[in-house]
This record gives structure tokens, sequence and C-alpha cells, in this order.
């Protein structure tokens, strides 16, 4: 995501203190920990300017929904926002400044319930590909951290970035409860929340991609 330099972003961010979290000195093993209330452990990875989790935290209020973006300015834009509507703003909801390629430095083995990557960047030159943010190490990384029985869900309008997913899945021997490739004309589109890059590109007429795992750890290969 690109974006101007925020003046004053470090304060910026220190004042919205209350729903910003800094990475713990052990990973979070609940979401009691982060929160300070029990509920069912929600993460995005690469939140961009917060959308998503706001209204999925609105939404569903008895779950935790923890959002991660490796860039700080973002953060202080998904966070200001969320402050300035306090009286509607869930209090199920905690952003982080972070890089998902240190996500078991904020979350233990076994704790996560859900984890979505939203409209992640897709890396198109074929050098990159290990940078993507479903590449084999990274989706390993968050089946070690999602529970047994708990759910990866990924969209994106990024064919290319979609189809090397599923190939990467494959790889880890790893099956799939729903593959759509055009979401809003499918049945799961009414439960369906839209994300800032989603509501931008299905109006540029491009298809939504989803794909929804359920982690059965048992059969994880990779956890061999
Ligand atoms: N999920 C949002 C934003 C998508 S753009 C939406 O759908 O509207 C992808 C976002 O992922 C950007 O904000 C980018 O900064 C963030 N990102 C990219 N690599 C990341 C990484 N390694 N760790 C955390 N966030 C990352």
């Amino acid at each position: 995501m690109r974006m101007r330099k925020k003046k004053h972003g470090e304060q910026r961010l220190a004042a919205c203190g209350h729903i910003v979290c800094h990475k713990p000195e052990t990973p979070f093993t609940c979401s009691s920990e982060a929160f300070g209330r029990d509920g069912e452990l929600h993460l995005e990875i690469g939140c961009g300017k917060g959308d998503f989790a706001c209204l999925t935290a609105s939404k569903y209020p008895e779950i935790n929904f923890f959002a991660l973006e490796k860039i700080s300015d973002v953060v202080v834009a998904a966070a200001e926002k969320a402050v300035a509507c306090e009286n509607t703003r869930p209090d199920n909801l905690r952003f982080a400044v972070g890089d998902a390629s240190k996500i078991e430095e904020w979350f233990a083995e076994n704790s996560v319930d859900t984890l979505y990557l939203n409209f992640s960047d897709p890396w198109p030159k074929s050098k990159h590909y290990k940078r993507r943010l479903t590449y084999r190490k990274f989706l390993e990384s968050y089946f070690r951290i999602i529970k047994d029985g708990g759910k990866l869900k990924f969209k994106t309008d990024n064919r290319p970035l979609f189809d090397f997913t599923l190939e990467e899945l494959d790889f880890l021997g790893i099956r799939r409860d729903i593959v759509i490739y055009d979401l809003h004309n499918s049945e799961y589109n009414s439960e369906n929340i839209q994300t800032e890059y989603e509501r931008n590109f299905s109006a540029k007429g491009f298809p939504i991609n989803m794909l929804v795992i359920t982690v059965h750890k048992s059969d994880d290969k990779s956890a061999d």
C-alpha cells in the first residue's frame, strides 16, 4: 500500500494507544492476553486502513479481532478512523504494527481461531515469489498458530496469486473447503464483508477469488 509519510506519525499512533498493541515479550497464547476479555481470536495480516477489521469486529461483538499491518502510517490511518467513531467503535478490535514474517513472535502455537489474508500484495515477478504472503513458509507458520479446527480465509482479485496459493497448498498437502473464483456471484456473497481493496477492484470489474481452509493438524504434512 502506498501512502504519503504522515506528519507526527509516532505521536499520532501513541494517541491511539488504547487500541494499538505492542509486540508481547512472549507470544500471546489466547486472545484475552491481548484484549483483556475472552473470545475467539480472529487475526488479519495486512489489514491496510482497517475497514474489514472494523466491520467484522462490529458485526461479531463476541470475537476478538486483531489487525496486523507492516506499515506504521497505515496503522495510524486505520486506528484514527476507528477512534473517530469512538461511540460505535467495538471494544473487540486491536491494531498492531508488525510483519507477517514475525507472526510467531506475536502468537503462540494453536492460539488463533481464524486468520484472514485480504488482497495481499501479489509480487508478480517470479523472482519475488518468496515474498508472497501465501508462500509455503508463511503458510506453514500460519498453520502453526491456527488452532486445530481453525480457519484460514484468503481473498484476492489477483488470479496468478490465487493459483500460486493453490499450488503452495498442494505442495503442503492441504485440503481446502471452499475455492471460489467469483465470490460476489456466489452463495457466499450474502455473508461476505468487503475490504477496501475489494470494493475498488470489483468496481473495476475484477472477479474476486476466495479460498477457505479448515486446519486439521493431524492431516498437516508440514507438521511432520
Ligand atoms: N487488506 C486490505 C489491504 C490490502 S493491500 C484490503 O483488502 O483493503 C496489502 C496490505 O498488506 C498493505 O497494507 C501492506 O502494507 C500489507 N502488507 C504487505 N506485506 C506485509 C507483511 N509482510 N506483513 C504485514 N502486512 C503486510
